[in-house]
């Protein structure tokens, strides 16, 4: 039998949900052939906690470093250089969680487009990709790009958007995560379509843990964790009419070419 590896490219694993069993959790992922998981970020004292628990598995983890669209507020010139210093460390493979985030507008408008540039400029300049979220900010999230000639991978993470969304994001050259929001019949009535037709080759999945439980899952708690994943991979197998084994090893691939590993 063939072995099956999942990547996680996204999980919240600093979140305190986890803070009791993290290793149990982790052994659990092991268990459930997952290879990899990239601990994301969302600011940078949560980018010094993500590298303290990559640093217990170096071959398992590894992190975002940057600052969250919810934390735009905060965002001084300061931490651009702090950014550069904490990704010097050989275990953060990309920039972010960073974008546009108008749903919850945790920041003003004007500091998430400030952080967000920034930050775009600093993975440019350290070739670092780029880990993105986008949510309710479309129109402005494509417009940080337009005068910028992207040299550097970007994902934008967790993508619940429709089909115009998704080409729009392949015709720049992203990348798209799904997670399990895609298992919601209900959310994701508007994405069937698009995921059953999409081209796969810039594709990949991601937990969003501890969020983002897949519905079809009864868990208590509702706490999602990375074990969780193959729930994704099986969605999207099933409406390409694809082998669990074959959408897997595409996804594997994928993450390790977009992350330069
Ligand atoms: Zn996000």
């Amino acid at each position: 039998m063939t072995q099956i590896s999942y990547f996680d490219i996204g999980a919240n694993l600093t979140h305190e949900s986890f803070d009791k069993d993290f290793m149990d959790v982790i052994e659990k992922a092991k268990l459930n052939n997952i290879k990899k998981i990239c601990i994301t970020s969302t600011s940078i004292e949560d980018t010094k906690v993500s590298l303290k628990l990559s640093e217990k598995d170096r071959n398992f983890f590894i992190t975002t470093c940057g600052i969250h669209p919810h934390y735009a507020d905060t965002f001084r010139e300061s931490n651009i250089e702090e950014i550069k210093k904490l990704s010097e460390h050989p275990l953060v493979k990309a920039i972010g969680e960073t974008g546009l985030d108008f749903n919850r507008n945790f920041s003003t408008k004007e500091n998430q487009i400030l952080c967000f540039n920034s930050q775009i400029e600093v993975a440019q300049e350290l070739n670092l990709p780029l880990f993105l979220h986008q949510r309710d900010a479309h129109k402005n999230f494509m417009d940080c790009f337009n005068n910028i000639d992207l040299k550097v991978n970007a994902v934008v993470h967790c993508f619940t958007g429709d089909k115009k969304e998704f080409y729009d994001y392949l015709d720049k050259g992203f990348w798209i995560g799904f997670t399990g929001w895609i298992c919601d019949p209900i959310r994701a009535e508007h994405m069937i379509d698009l995921i059953t037709n999409m081209p796969l080759e810039k594709i990949m999945i991601e937990t969003d843990s501890p969020y983002l439980l897949p519905k079809n899952l009864k868990v208590k708690g509702r706490r999602n964790e990375p074990k969780f994943i193959i729930e994704v991979a099986k969605k999207i197998a099933k409406l390409q009419n694809k082998s669990l084994q074959e959408v897997t090893q595409i996804f594997f691939d994928n993450s390790q070419r977009f992350f330069l590993l």
